[in-house]
């Protein structure tokens, strides 16, 4: 394998295809690389396959590297990291491009840790310095302002990008892409975690990352009596609360279920907004959901413009029909808190 400076992204497919994300830091990715004529190389978990090479070859990749171990069956990002540590001791690249997912930002920290480099969570923005370093930019104190960073005594280069942050850009299907197969030689005794089994989450307390339904209030349900509603839709449809930041403001919910830029980033396989208008900081939080679902009394508002489907009308007596519809038993705690009847 080549040692050439190349511009690394590591592409997610948690359910066999590259999440939305990945592919937004790819295009990113050819646009730094042809910038600093170097190759791009994807990195993936899993076999050697001529869907994903193809897949990879329409967004710019010239390189897909499959990681193949038995050991990366499971997803561990300790192993995950160790593996791309050995690549880029191999092949050396200029910086290292990950989604901001949870497996993402958590990668890339024991990533830097490995390799003993810089990393910056979160970008916004990409670029290049003239002496052809990259420049990071994130927000910082609390998002009231964006900082731009740079590492210019240690390499690789690491970088997680929000999703939202840059377009999916397919470029002509690169025919010269070639795939390389690393095993990357892990050894059992070399995991200090072992997975024991697994267990299907308890949809209170899962969190909003984990999510397969989320339901989101906005500052629209207006109260915490009607924000209750939306709690007892997420607990009907077996999902987790969600909210935007004009509910967490108005007090109608707490920060831990907050959506968005500065709240988690979401992609269940269904979202839906409630009373929420669909601000773009909000929207870059939640826009790679499978299945998006608005309801807003205003049929104006931007959130329908993301939306898969649509209700114009009243939240609170939509939830409420809703709820009865999936024959709700449920009784409300003092709190305002919906219990399970
Ligand atoms: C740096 C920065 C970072 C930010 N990060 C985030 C973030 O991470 N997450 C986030 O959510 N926001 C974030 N924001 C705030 C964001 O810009 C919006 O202000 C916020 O998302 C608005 O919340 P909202 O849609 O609930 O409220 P509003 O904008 O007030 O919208 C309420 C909506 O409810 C509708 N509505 C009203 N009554 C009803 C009813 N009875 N039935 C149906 N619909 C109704 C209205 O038509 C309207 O569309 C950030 C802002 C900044 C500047």
């Amino acid at each position: 394998m080549d040692s050439d400076k190349s511009v690394l992204v590591f592409v997610e497919r948690p359910k066999g295809e590259a999440l939305e994300v990945s592919l937004e830091v790819l295009s990113k990715g050819r646009e730094l690389a042809s910038k600093l004529k170097a190759p791009l190389q994807a990195v993936m978990i899993g076999e050697n396959n001529q869907e994903a090479l193809t897949a990879m070859a329409g967004y710019g990749a010239d390189r897909v590297c499959f990681l193949e171990h038995p050991l990366l069956r499971n997803e561990d990002p300790e192993l995950y990291a160790q593996s791309l540590s050995r690549i880029c001791a191999l092949k050396n690249p200029a910086m290292v491009l990950l989604g901001a997912t949870f497996l993402g930002n958590d990668l890339a920290g024991r990533l830097a840790a490995c390799l003993k480099t810089g990393l910056v969570m979160d970008c916004l923005d990409l670029s290049l310095s003239q002496e052809g370093l990259l420049l990071q930019t994130r927000l910082i104190h609390g998002g009231r302002i964006a900082g731009t960073f740079i590492s210019p005594r240690s390499s690789p280069q690491i970088a997680t990008i929000i999703p939202g942050a840059f377009e999916k850009k397919r470029t002509k299907p690169n025919k010269e892409a070639r795939a390389e197969i690393f095993n990357p030689g892990l050894d059992e005794v070399e995991r200090p975690l072992r997975i024991a089994g697994r267990i299907k989450a308890d949809p209170e307390t899962v969190t909003l990352d984990e999510a397969e339904i989320i339901v989101s209030g906005g500052r629209g349900l207006d109260s915490r009596e009607n924000f209750a509603l939306v709690r007892e839709l997420a607990v009907n449809l077996g999902g987790v609360t969600g909210a935007s930041l004009g509910a967490v403001d108005a007090e109608l919910a707490e920060r831990k279920c907050l959506v968005g830029q500065t709240g988690t980033t979401v992609t269940p396989d269904l979202y839906v907004a409630c009373g929420i208008s669909g601000s773009i900081y909000h929207v870059l939080g939640m826009k790679d959901s499978k299945a998006i679902v608005a309801i807003n009394k205003d049929p104006g508002a931007e959130i329908f413009k993301y939306s898969d489907m649509g209700l114009v009308g009243d939240a609170v007596e939509i939830i409420r029909a809703i709820n009865e519809r999936l024959g709700l038993r449920l009784r409300k705690q003092p709190d305002g808190q919906p219990d399970q009847g």
